[in-house]
């Protein structure tokens, strides 16, 4: 039976995208390996989002050259968002790669592999974005699941890719998507994160319309209290009452936020052309807030956008405080081709962007810590799940409604079972604590 490698880079869409890869080459009797060295077949995953992303592709991809000349018969692909922002540019460039596939037209790679074909090339320009659902889905975990909702996202901030490399934005049928979570429940999955790249505009571009808060209702109707669903990620600009009030109300749905600010400067939310301001994204964490108290919010961040100033980016610090986020991913700029930022002319030294960014890391450590403080001498509910422990021996590991990691000791504790844990330590990462009722 061929061995297939797979490598896979960025975000959870991407992790998707691999479980849909995974099961379409299953299904062409596939197995797996971890080792590129036995491998008949070694497909990246990519992602485009960020420069170093990209380049972390290009060396990995440069170090298979030489495999390739040793094994004969062994193919090389490369697929996800770098594979459609270059699309004929990677083949020219890496002479040993037999073919380039974008995101949404996975279900040509069996196709591809059984007509030997060298040298081939599926992208949304060639052929037309789809979504591949039909690509069926070989879930790595059997806790949590992944549902891609919406795709690609119409919104063009200054600095991104993901328009040129994931398309406009289009819905999934909500009914598709009610019936993929059945599925899930009736296999005894106990989380669902559902993905979309601005997923709380769902709906609004299918006949006829429906609104994201409504398919959470129809999602919660479905599911009661035996799952726990989750989102990401929703645009500022589309976090409205209904929603906030739904996560307030609804069983499944949890008190937790992913909400990309980028910057606190009003400047340079327009120049990142953004949609919103700062006093609206504080009053969306308000709304948010005020409906759910105990509500978890983390956000994204970039610092050194072109133009930005020592003023700009210590209005983002002083944002950072006034939110008090519990986490957050935090980035330097880097330019991508096609996009707006690129071509601004005041780009920002690395020295600079390294030095905000140190600063801002070490504001988020702070705040983190803060945030997770709150929860000493609290008994929490927890999602047992051993992925949480990292690799952790001794350690039981999962998470709370908030997204929190908890790692504990305790018996009688199983995988996908909820505990309550009460907490005795806080780190900026994770909390630690001890098993008080097992599941
Ligand atoms: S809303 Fe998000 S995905 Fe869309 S362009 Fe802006 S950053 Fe990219």
């Amino acid at each position: 039976m061929p061995k297939l490698k797979l490598i896979t880079y960025g975000c959870q869409a991407n992790d998707l995208d691999s479980e849909r890869i995974t099961g379409l080459l299953l299904r062409e009797g596939y197995t797996f390996t971890d080792r590129e060295e036995e491998a008949d077949l070694i497909l990246l995953n990519t992602c485009a989002i960020r420069e170093k992303a990209e380049h972390k592709v290009y060396s990995r991809l440069g170090s298979f050259q030489a495999l390739k000349r040793q094994r004969t018969g062994l193919k090389i692909g490369i697929c996800g968002c770098v594979a459609q922002q270059e699309g004929q540019a990677l083949l020219n460039r890496f002479p040993y790669l037999d073919f380039v596939v974008g995101p949404g037209q996975l279900t040509a790679i069996p196709p591809l592999l059984q007509a030997g074909v060298t040298r081939g090339l599926a992208t949304a320009r060639a052929a037309g974005y789809s979504y591949p659902v039909n690509a069926p889905v070989q879930r790595r975990s059997s806790i949590r699941a992944w549902v891609s909702i919406m795709e690609g996202c119409d919104r063009f901030c200054t600095f991104c890719v993901v328009p040129f490399t994931r398309g406009r934005e289009r819905s999934r049928p909500s009914q598709d998507i009610i019936e993929e979570i059945r599925g899930l429940k009736r296999q005894g999955y106990r989380e669902v994160t559902l993905l979309g790249q601005t997923v709380n505009s769902y709906g609004r571009k299918l006949t006829p319309p429906i609104t994201f808060v409504e398919l959470l209702r129809r999602i919660d109707q479905l599911v009661g209290d035996r799952m726990r669903i989750r989102f990401t990620s929703p645009h500022p600009s589309d976090v409205t009452h209904e929603l906030a009030t739904a996560i307030a109300e609804l069983p499944s749905l949890c008190e937790q936020i992913h909400l990309p600010v980028q910057s606190g400067s009003d400047r340079i939310l327009h120049r990142m052309k953004r949609g919103y301001d700062r006093e609206e994204f504080l009053e969306k964490v308000a709304l948010l807030r005020a409906k759910a108290p105990e509500i978890a919010i983390t956000t994204d961040i970039i610092v050194g956008f072109p133009g930005e100033t020592e003023e700009d980016f210590q209005t983002t610090l002083d944002l950072m405080q006034e939110v008090l986020f519990d986490g957050a991913f935090i980035f330097k700029y880097s330019p991508r081709s096609r996009t707006e930022a690129e071509r601004m002319p005041d780009q920002l030294s690395e020295e600079v962007k390294g030095r905000w960014l140190e600063q801002a890391l070490a504001l988020l450590n702070r705040l983190s810590l803060e945030r997770n403080r709150a929860y000493l001498g609290r008994t929490v509910e927890v999602l047992v799940n051993r992925e949480d422990a990292k690799g952790d021996a001794i350690r039981h590991a999962g998470r709370t409604r908030q997204n929190k990691i908890v790692h504990f000791t305790g018996e009688g504790v199983e995988d996908g079972g909820v505990v309550a844990v009460a907490i005795t330590e806080a780190t900026p990462l994770y909390l630690q604590g001890e098993l008080v009722c097992p599941q």
